[in-house]
C-alpha cells in the first residue's frame, strides 16, 4: 500500500509534545481560503514552479513529453494546462526552479526515515504526529503507519479538521495517543463561507473525541477578517471548554508563508498580502480565550 506525502518534517517543535517528526499527507477534503499549504489540497502529486530559480538551461523542455515545457523566441514557457505532473521535468532541474509536491510512499519508506529519530522521541517525550493537508483522506494508509509506528513503540498524534466521517475516527483512534483538531469558525454558514463546509459533523465529532477519554487538544486558526474578534473566539473557545478535558486551547497566528506556494502553483491566493493579527489583538484574544475556556492557552 501507498500513500501520497508531501514532506517528513524532522525535529520539529511545533506538531506535539517533545520533539517529533511529522509527516504531511497530501489530500484535504475542506478547502479554508487562507490555507498556508495549498499544494497539499489536492491527493495527487503536482508540479510547482518557481521561475526565479531558473537558470534557462532547458533540460526540462528536452524531458516534457507532454509539451507544457516549451522555448518560444528564446523565453521559457509553462501550460499547466496541457501538463500532466508526470515530474519528468522536475527530475532534471537541479536549480529548484522545478519542485514536485507529493511522493507515492510506501509505509517501509516513511518509517524508514522515522526511524532514524527514535532516539530523539523516547528523550524529549516525543513522537510522530500524522499531519497534511488531512490526514483522514488517506485513511488506510494512515492506519497502517499508526500500527508501524504502535509496533516500534513510538508515541502517535494526528493533526486533524475533525471533517471526515466519524467511522474514520474509530478505525485511527486504537492507534492514535493524542488528538490535536481545529475548530475554525463557530457558526456554521460562515464556516462553510470560508472552507466550503459546514461545521456540524466537525462539533459532533470533537464531542465524541472528549467523550472517549483519549487525550486531546483544539486549536483555531486566528485569521483576519474572518475569525479575528472576540466574539468569535469566544464562541469557540467557550465551546472548548464546555467539551471537558482538553489538555489546552491554542491559538494559531496567520501564517503568510505559504504566499510563494500559491504563485508556483498558479492558483489564486484570497489572502494575499495578509498579515498575522498584530501583538496586542492577539493578547486581547487570548485573554478572552483563557477566560471564556477556562483552560490554559497558547498563542504559536
Ligand atoms: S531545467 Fe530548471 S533551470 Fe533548466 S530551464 Fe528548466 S526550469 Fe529552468
Ligand atoms: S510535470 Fe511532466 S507534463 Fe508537466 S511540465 Fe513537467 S515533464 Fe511536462
Amino acid at each position: 500500500m501507498k500513500g501520497v506525502i508531501t514532506e517528513i518534517e524532522r525535529f520539529s517543535l511545533k506538531d506535539g509534545p517533545g520533539i517529533r517528526t511529522t509527516v504531511f499527507f497530501k489530500g484535504c477534503n475542506m478547502a479554508c481560503k487562507w490555507c498556508h499549504n495549498p499544494e497539499t489540497l489536492s491527493v495527487k502529486p503536482q508540479l510547482m514552479v518557481y521561475p526565479k530559480n531558473c537558470i534557462g538551461c532547458g533540460a526540462c523542455v528536452k524531458a516534457c513529453k507532454a509539451g507544457a515545457r516549451t522555448i518560444e523566441n528564446g523565453m521559457l514557457h509553462y501550460d499547466r494546462s496541457v501538463c500532466t505532473d508526470c515530474g519528468a521535468c522536475a527530475q532534471n532541474c537541479f536549480t529548484g526552479a522545478l519542485v514536485m509536491s507529493g511522493k507515492e510512499m510506501t509505509v517501509e519508506e516513511v518509517m524508514s526515515e522515522i526511524l532514524q529519530d527514535r532516539g530523539y522521541y523516547r528523550n524529549s517525550g516525543g513522537g510522530v504526529t500524522l499531519s497534511g493537508g488531512e490526514v483522514s483522506t488517506q485513511p488506510e494508509f494512515a492506519v497502517e503507519l499508526l500500527k508501524a509506528l504502535k509496533n516500534e513503540n513510538i508515541s502517535t498524534a494526528i493533526e486533524t479538521n475533525l471533517y471526515a466521517p466519524w467511522s474514520v475516527y474509530e478505525s485511527l483512534m486504537p492507534f492514535v495517543d493524542l488528538v490535536m483538531f481545529d475548530i475554525k469558525v463557530f457558526d456554521s454558514s460562515a464556516h462553510k463561507k470560508w472552507t466550503g463546509v459546514s461545521n456540524q459533523r466537525i462539533l459532533e465529532n470533537a464531542k465524541r473525541i472528549a467523550d472517549s477519554g483519549k487525550p486531546y487538544l483544539v486549536r483555531t486558526p486566528v485569521i483576519p477578517g474572518v475569525n479575528d474578534n472576540e466574539e468569535e473566539i469566544g464562541n469557540i473557545a467557550e465551546y472548548v471548554g464546555g467539551l471537558g478535558g482538553a489538555q489546552y486551547y491554542e491559538l494559531l497566528l496567520f501564517n503568510p508563508l505559504g504566499e510563494s506556494k500559491y504563485d508556483a502553483l498558479q492558483v489564486k491566493n484570497d489572502f494575499a498580502g495578509t498579515r498575522p493579527t498584530k501583538t496586542e489583538g492577539a493578547e486581547r484574544l487570548e485573554q478572552v480565550a483563557k477566560r471564556k475556556s477556562g483552560l490554559p492557552v497558547r498563542v504559536g
